[in-house]
This record gives structure tokens, C-alpha cells and sequence, in this order.
């Protein structure tokens, strides 16, 4: 199957550079599902998981909203903020997701609710690309030269 590179860029590393066979992801107009060769297109990425497919199966990269490029021969996403699956902290995402809620259910004046809900949504969809990489392995690993330490 024919392959396409991918970036994965934030404003500290690049998370994630290799050839895969699609992405998927929650862009600003709908689901998009890339293929090799796609038409030209740039939009904004919601806040959630990116579904990476390679040779060996479907690995998952979080990202916090961000921006795609797509050209027929390069799929560059920029984002806020990214982790590969098991670069997740589930600890750290766990303690945040008790403080969004925290927060969220005294609602007192001081609490920015749009700010808390979104920190909710993403500690919940760290949670989410944690537990997946659970069930399906973390095949990105062997594209990534991070040492492959868990976090
Ligand atoms: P926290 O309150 O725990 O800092 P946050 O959602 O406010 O979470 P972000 O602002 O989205 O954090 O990210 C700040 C930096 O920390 C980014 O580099 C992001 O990749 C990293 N990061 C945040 N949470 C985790 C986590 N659970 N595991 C690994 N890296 C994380």
C-alpha cells in the first residue's frame, strides 16, 4: 500500500515524522480521512485523536486543536500541543481531569467554565488515546526515536 509522510509539529518538537498510509481526524468542516495523493486542502483540526495508520496497524497522537496541510505528496499537521499514546502521562491526565471537574461543579464566579470544559475534554481525550494504545499497541513507536520510554 502506498504510503504518504506525516509531521506533526508543535511550537517545542516535532512529535511525529514518518510515512503512513491515512490519517484521520475531527477537522474544523467534518471527519477527514487522507490518503496518499489527496487533493490540496488547509483547515483547522478540532481537539481530540488523530488515527495514524502504518504497515503494522493504528497507533493514535493526541493533539490539542491546531491546523492541517494536506498536498498530494505531504500531510503537515501543527498543533498547540501533541503526545504519541504513550508518551501520555495517565497520572497527570487523570489529576486534571479531577481538577476541570472540580472546578466545573462549584461554578462559582471565578471559574471560567470554557476554560475549565476545555481542559476536561483534554485530559479526557488523553485519557482516551492512552487507553487505546492500550488495546492496540503503540505501533508509532518504532517511527519514533524518543528511546522509547514510557512516561
Ligand atoms: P496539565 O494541567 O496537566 O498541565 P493541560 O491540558 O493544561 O494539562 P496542555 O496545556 O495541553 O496541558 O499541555 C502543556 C504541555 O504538557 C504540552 O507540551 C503537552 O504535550 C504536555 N502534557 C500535558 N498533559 C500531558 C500528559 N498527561 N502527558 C504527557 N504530556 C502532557
Amino acid at each position: 500500500m502506498s504510503t504518504v509522510p506525516l509531521q506533526v509539529i508543535t511550537p517545542d518538537r516535532v512529535v511525529f515524522s514518518g510515512d503512513v498510509q491515512m490519517v484521520s481526524l475531527r477537522g474544523g468542516d467534518g471527519d477527514l480521512g487522507i490518503l496518499p495523493r489527496h487533493a490540496p486542502l488547509v483547515t483547522t483540526v478540532k481537539p481530540g485523536l488523530v488515527k495514524v495508520k502504518v504497515a503494522e496497524g493504528e497507533d493514535y497522537i493526541h493533539v490539542t486543536g491546531g491546523f492541517l496541510e494536506v498536498l498530494p505528496t505531504r500531510i503537515t499537521i501543527l498543533a498547540d500541543a501533541a503526545e504519541l499514546s504513550w508518551q501520555i502521562d495517565v497520572e497527570r491526565a487523570q489529576r486534571a481531569k479531577e481538577r476541570a471537574e472540580a472546578r466545573l461543579s462549584q461554578r462559582g464566579e471565578d471559574v471560567d467554565v470554557a476554560r475549565a470544559e476545555a481542559a476536561l475534554q483534554r485530559a479526557e481525550n488523553r485519557l482516551r488515546a492512552a487507553a487505546l494504545a492500550k488495546e492496540h499497541g503503540s505501533v508509532l513507536r518504532k517511527y519514533v526515536d524518543d528511546g522509547g520510554e514510557e512516561s
